[in-house]
């Protein structure tokens, strides 16, 4: 997935709008990880992608509106779903450049969904649930629903395949620039695919999700419990911190954010992993960087 020759001067600027799992949690004991349900931006000049629309979205909205209300260029963004949880859709409703008049907003989600993936999306602003429906929005809004492999945006190309170990499933992207790549692989339980038992063959759906994440310059991938709480929350479809870390070692994945951040994790609690994981990460040769992706971040990749 990178090509031979790269040109490192252009940067991705990757943004964390939302990092919390499940459910918002705003709040004293968050403030630093923040309590936003996910969001994260890859920016590469005028090339704006998202990948989805957790209520961390509404604060890149108006980041973006601020920005574009004196430049003649209009704005175009490109929103990917990974799926269609309340968690990754609920900002949808309060993006501000949907409401921008010339504005472009496409949203690309799952063909998986049997046609329904755009009535799932305008029944979230169904007159019962919010006063404004998506037809009545000013901007230049599309959804669209994955075909092909890949799909070229700007200097930027994005691929994608479908996650199966998630109820209803999920999609996860790869984002290929031209001095880096960044994947996206959120909701997912990898406990569940990269089974230990020898008897559960999984081995294709192994090399699927490894042959995807490898040798990223930076995966942002579901990390959202520990091995202590797992028994309790087995097949929920999220992913221990403590496989996640060994799976992205094991792919040669150089930076690594550990996101969907367990709503019940106070920050000093994902301090403490961070200083654990880090420190184990960063003494093995090559390192790995570790990190906990923590909402208002922004860093070049
Ligand atoms: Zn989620
Ligand atoms: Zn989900």
């Amino acid at each position: 997935m990178t090509s031979s020759i790269r040109d490192t001067t252009q940067r991705l600027q990757i943004g964390f709008w939302g990092a919390r799992g499940s459910i918002s949690t705003p709040g004293r004991l968050t403030e630093k990880y923040g309590g936003n349900t996910p969001c994260v931006s890859v920016r590469l000049n005028d090339t704006h992608i998202v990948f989805d629309a957790g209520t961390g979205i509404r604060n890149l909205g108006l980041e973006l509106a601020r920005d574009y209300a004196d430049r003649s260029e209009e704005l175009s963004v490109h929103l990917f779903l990974s799926h269609t949880h309340w968690d990754h859709i609920q900002g949808i409703p309060f993006f501000e450049p949907a409401y921008m008049q010339g504005a472009k907003v496409t949203i690309y989600g799952s063909s998986a969904k049997h046609g329904f993936f755009e009535e799932i999306l305008r029944g979230q602003m169904g007159y019962e649930y919010f006063p404004v429906t998506m037809s009545d929005l000013p901007s230049e809004l599309r959804i669209r629903e994955l075909e092909g492999e890949t799909l070229a945006l700007g200097d930027l190309v994005v691929s994608w395949e479908e996650q199966i170990y998630h109820p209803g499933g999920s999609l996860r992207y790869r984002v290929q620039g031209p001095g880096s790549d960044v994947v996206y692989a959120s909701d997912i339980e990898l406990n569940k695919c990269f089974v230990p038992d020898p008897d559960i063959q999984r081995a294709g759906e192994q090399k699927r999700y490894l042959d995807f994440i490898h040798d990223a310059d930076l995966l942002i991938a579901d990390g959202q419990y520990t091995a202590e709480e797992y028994p309790a929350v087995e097949g929920y479809g999220h992913t221990t911190i403590e496989l996640l870390t060994e799976i992205a070692y094991q792919a040669q994945v150089k930076r690594l954010a550990v996101f969907h951040h367990d709503p019940k994790h106070p920050d000093r609690l994902l301090d403490a992993l961070w200083q654990e994981y880090r420190a184990k990460y960063a003494t093995l040769t090559p390192p790995m960087g570790v990190f906990w992706a923590r909402e208002g971040q922004i860093i070049p990749v």
